[in-house]
């Protein structure tokens, strides 16, 4: 099976302290089961509905990663299992994700999004709200716990370009660990650029049409 393939071939070349997020978004099911079966157990979605349906129909051991922008009103569908939240940018988030998390008795893990690309369209927070938002309130939220950022670098065929934002993330990550020590986790790098990344100091990478093909 080309998936299994694809997995073992990035594992292959992967530093053992970066996991890889296989990123399933519009893949079927059965997809995500071929990606399982070869012990794949981390999986990324962008939409908390589509991720809803998959964790209903696929091993519980799955770890289930939610790379999307969230919406507020939606954090509930996911509360009960999701494993990391990548894209929080905001303290309003953070204290919906906080409430819902107590529902269920747990403590939710997320990412910091910052914003290190170009483009306009891309969200994320900068370096000094990054700063705000870790503050008391944030730390004293029972229910939540941030671990780490999450970067997306401009979509581009400049090389130099990506390795500088990536750049940029990993040095804004090692400046706000020396006042946070729980963060740890750096999720930055795609199909397209996570060697990059993995050499600028990418913890975790999010990887999708590389493991399962393009997407429509
Ligand atoms: C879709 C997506 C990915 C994976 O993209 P590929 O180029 O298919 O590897 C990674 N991160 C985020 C936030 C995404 O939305």
């Amino acid at each position: 099976m080309a998936i299994q393939e694809n997995i073992k071939q990035i594992l292959n070349d992967l530093p053992q302290e970066v996991t890889l997020v296989a990123v399933s978004k519009t893949k079927p099911v059965e997809d995500l089961q071929v990606a399982y079966d070869a012990g794949q157990r981390d999986f990324g979605e962008n939409k908390i509905q589509e991720m809803c349906d998959k964790q209903l129909v696929l091993p519980k051991d799955i770890q289930w990663h939610m790379i999307g922008n969230v919406q507020r009103n939606k954090v509930k569908y996911m509360a009960e299992f999701v494993y990391l939240i990548h894209g929080v940018d905001s303290l309003r988030l953070l204290k919906e994700i906080d409430k819902q998390a107590a529902r269920f008795d747990r403590v939710i893990n997320c990412l910091l999004q910052m914003d290190i690309a170009q483009e306009e369209t891309k969200t994320g927070l900068d370096a000094e709200e990054l700063t705000s938002i870790l503050s008391d309130e944030v730390l004293q939220l029972p229910n939540v716990k941030v671990i780490g950022l999450m970067g997306m670098a401009t979509f581009t065929d400049d090389q130099q370009q990506i390795r500088k934002e990536f750049s940029t993330l990993k040095n804004t990550f090692d400046d706000l660990k020396k006042q946070h020590t729980d963060l740890t986790v750096l999720s930055m790098g795609m199909s397209g650029d996570y060697p990059i990344a993995i050499e600028e100091g990418s913890t975790m990478i999010r990887v999708g049409s590389a493991i399962f093909g393009g997407r429509n």
